[in-house]
């Protein structure tokens, strides 16, 4: 960082501006929006200017600049055309080491003025050191036309409750949860469409109603198969404003990196026959959170209602009473199948997609078979790996044709994922010989064919 950004209060503090015209003209207006009394030394002044200070307990001296205009001064700005005197003022302004900006020179500057948009209080400000004063006029703009004018009301209304928020919230989590809440919430529209009295007495009420024991509250939300690209707007902010954080090993490290930074991670696992934590536990786990007054984000794999247990987490929830809503994410079967290059559905060969769980409760596949043979339909077996050659055997014994091609993904959506491809009848040992690792998502059906016809490869998986 070149400059240390700050916002200084200079109210009713006496800043000079040495030069008359229309630039020392806009240097002191700008003091003066922030409560400057601003005093103006130059030979000659610009008529409005003038005015302007006198409208605002400012004052002029016309002559030449002297030293001596520094004295009992918080801050000063040269705006001359004149070298000899702007270089002056620099100097004399370092001796006495009070900040000066000579206007277009930055050699000459202890200080730059960001390009900012003002929605007071609310003040966002953009430098780009000097370098590139367009590049941040650019950004600025953009930030004009995505924050609402009305931003600043909301931080002014906010900053009439402060008292009450910290009476009624003394801790200063619940005290963010709140505001977090009513800043994303029923206050902030309020305002938004003007009805400022109404938006004061919604949070009245929001403050009577919230004792410091509130009530937490659940989400369950669905992380996609790996790459946080694939995470939806909600899951994202949701994960940013939870308390604490419950998820399993599906979750990926890239993902857990942008939950808040400060929240509590709670790894519950579920590898294979290797539970971290038993399902009732996570269950009673999730409820306790919560009434503990805690904001929990029940991070999953894909999505939570598909092989993801979200029913019974939820069925939980529901019966001690506590608010939860469901973020919906990417599926692996959807994340792998793009990522692969193999369409689920497809005109041509497959008309329907079943999704199928290939692990069992005694650890070995039970499937209706014979629902599931169909030429024209796609499987997709989730947490198929260690079952796969009885699962293929399984699909030829019940009359699938053994040249059915098939698709592995693992560790799909990810950098480390890998494909292998064969079929019902050499997928098992060429998987076994592959050293591919979990999770693995097994695609069978003719549209696994599509791959090879759209050319997809990537990396680790292209043919020899
Ligand atoms: N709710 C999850 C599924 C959980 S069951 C979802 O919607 O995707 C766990 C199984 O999902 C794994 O055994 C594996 O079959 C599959 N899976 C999850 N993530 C995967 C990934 N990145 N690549 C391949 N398979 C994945």
């Amino acid at each position: 960082m070149e400059y240390l950004p700050i916002f200084l209060n200079i109210r009713d503090q006496r800043c000079l501006v040495v030069g008359g015209g229309e630039i020392a003209s806009r240097k002191a207006a700008m003091l003066m929006r922030a409560g400057a009394r601003v005093h103006v030394v130059a030979p000659h002044i610009d008529i409005p200017l003038l005015e302007k200070l006198q409208h605002a307990d400012g004052s002029f001296r016309q002559g030449n600049y002297s030293a001596a205009d520094l004295d009992g001064m918080a801050l000063v700005i040269a705006a001359t055309d004149d070298e000899a005197v702007n270089r002056a003022v620099y100097d004399d302004a370092r001796v006495r080491q009070l900040p000066v900006n000579v206007v277009d020179a930055p050699a000459l500057c202890s200080f730059v003025f960001p390009s900012i948009v003002d929605r007071s209080p609310l003040v966002i400000a953009v430098s780009s050191a000097g370098k590139s004063p367009v590049l941040a006029r650019l950004l600025r703009a953009r930030l004009e036309t995505t924050i609402p004018a009305t931003y600043g009301r909301l931080a002014d209304i906010c900053g009439e409750f402060r008292p009450l928020a910290k009476q009624t919230f003394p801790d200063t989590n619940a005290r963010r949860a709140f505001w977090e809440r009513e800043l994303q919430g029923q206050f902030a529209e309020l305002v938004y469409s003007g009805r400022e009295n109404e938006a004061r007495a919604h949070l009245q009420n929001a403050f009577a109603a919230s004792g410091p024991q509130q009530a937490g509250e659940v989400y369950l939300v669905g992380a996609g198969p790996g790459d946080p690209d694939l995470l939806t707007f909600r899951a994202l902010r949701l994960m940013q404003q939870a308390d604490v954080v419950v998820h399993d090993r599906l979750v990926s490290t890239p993902i857990l990196d942008l939950c808040r930074r400060d929240a509590e991670f709670i790894y519950v696992g579920k590898a294979r026959a290797a539970h971290a934590l038993p399902q009732d536990d996570i269950n009673a786990l999730l409820v306790t959170l919560a009434k503990q007054g805690k904001r929990v984000c029940r991070l999953k794999g894909g999505d939570p209602f598909i092989f993801g247990r979200g029913g019974e987490e939820i069925e939980e929830l529901a019966a001690a009473g506590i608010p939860f809503q469901v973020v919906p994410g990417i599926t692996s079967a959807n994340g792998c199948s793009a990522y692969a290059g193999i369409p689920l559905t497809h005109r041509d060969y497959a008309q329907s997609v079943r999704f199928v769980t290939g692990h069992l409760k005694d650890g070995s596949p039970e499937l209706p078979w014979s629902e599931l043979i169909h030429e024209h339909q796609t499987l997709v077996l989730y947490m198929g790996l260690v079952g796969l050659e009885r699962i293929c055997d399984q699909l030829v014994a019940h009359g699938m044709s053994a040249d059915m091609p098939v698709a592995l993904v693992s560790q799909g959506t990810t950098p480390q994922q890998k494909v292998v491809t064969g079929t019902l009848a050499d997928i098992a040992s060429k998987v076994a010989d592959s050293g591919i690792r979990a999770p693995t998502l097994t695609i069978v059906g003719r549209v696994v064919e599509l791959r090879e016809k759209l050319n997809w490869f990537a990396g680790a998986d292209a043919p020899a």
